[in-house]
């Protein structure tokens, strides 16, 4: 279970409302049950649940059961789409171990403003579903220049580009693997209406860019990052 607070022995502290209600009406927790706690920063923690009244209770932090972990250092940067597919897009993005997920804004964006907190809370739900200890990290929506400059020199751009779509020798496995090791990525892909030609040349001029196809098939936006995810992760990420 995600919390906010400092985790270390012999702390304590009250939980949401909301998972006071998880604890004692859905789990059934009764005085002295154990719950793992994580706040992704100070690895995961056995905590015992000291009961308050019928519908509150405390949790005591006793020993860690685990240390913090860190994902790969691994970007996803996204035009982002309507509602149902953005939860979804923070959601599986989490479970593939990104660990920042970035909406931009380009030219044929069909979407004005993004729901930040509902992003962190698929991301931290995602993490529990996991079992990873770190939180991806949200960013603001950006312009896409501001956020391919965020880039550091010795990060990669994979830039999944659906022209180059069906085209054998840039078939997304086959360039990781000829660029692996890559340590430092951030995935980029575009909207539903696709990149702007200005878009296609600004990414693929960066240094480090990797141009990729995901396939003959155009993959929705939502697919596309998940297929691109799932190569590098199996290529140069955690799978490995
Ligand atoms: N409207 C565009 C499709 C955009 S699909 C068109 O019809 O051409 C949304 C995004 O998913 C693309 O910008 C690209 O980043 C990614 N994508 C989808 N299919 C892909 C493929 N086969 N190869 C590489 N990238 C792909």
């Amino acid at each position: 279970m995600f919390v906010p607070d400092e985790l270390a022995a012999g702390t304590s502290f009250q939980p949401s409302r909301e998972q006071q209600h998880y604890l004692l009406n859905v789990m059934r927790c009764r005085d002295g049950d154990s719950v793992l706690v994580f706040n992704g920063r100070d690895g995961e923690w056995q905590a015992e649940v000291k009961r308050g009244g019928r519908r509150d209770c405390e949790l005591m932090v006793r020993q860690e059961t685990r240390r913090q972990a860190s994902s790969p250092d691994l970007w996803l940067l996204f035009a982002p789409v309507k509602k149902a597919r953005l939860d979804f897009i923070a959601q599986k993005a989490s479970e593939m171990g990104c660990s920042r997920i970035w909406p931009v804004r380009t030219d044929h964006c069909q979407v004005s403003r993004v729901n930040d907190e509902r992003m962190l809370a698929n991301a931290i739900e995602a993490a529990e579903q996991t079992e990873r200890l770190d939180i991806a990290e949200i960013m603001p929506f950006t312009g896409l220049a501001a956020a391919l400059d965020a880039c550091e020199a010795d990060r990669h751009i994979i830039f999944c580009d659906e022209t180059s779509a069906g085209a054998g020798e840039m078939n997304a496995v086959r360039v990781l693997t000829e660029a692996a090791p890559v340590a430092k990525a951030a995935i980029v892909i575009g909207p539903e209406g696709g990149f702007s030609e200005d878009e296609r040349m600004m990414i693929s001029g960066r240094q480090n860019s990797l141009k990729l196809s995901l396939g003959p098939r155009i993959l929705r936006a939502d697919t596309a990052a998940i297929a691109a995810l799932a190569c590098f992760q199996s290529v140069c990420g955690d799978w490995t």
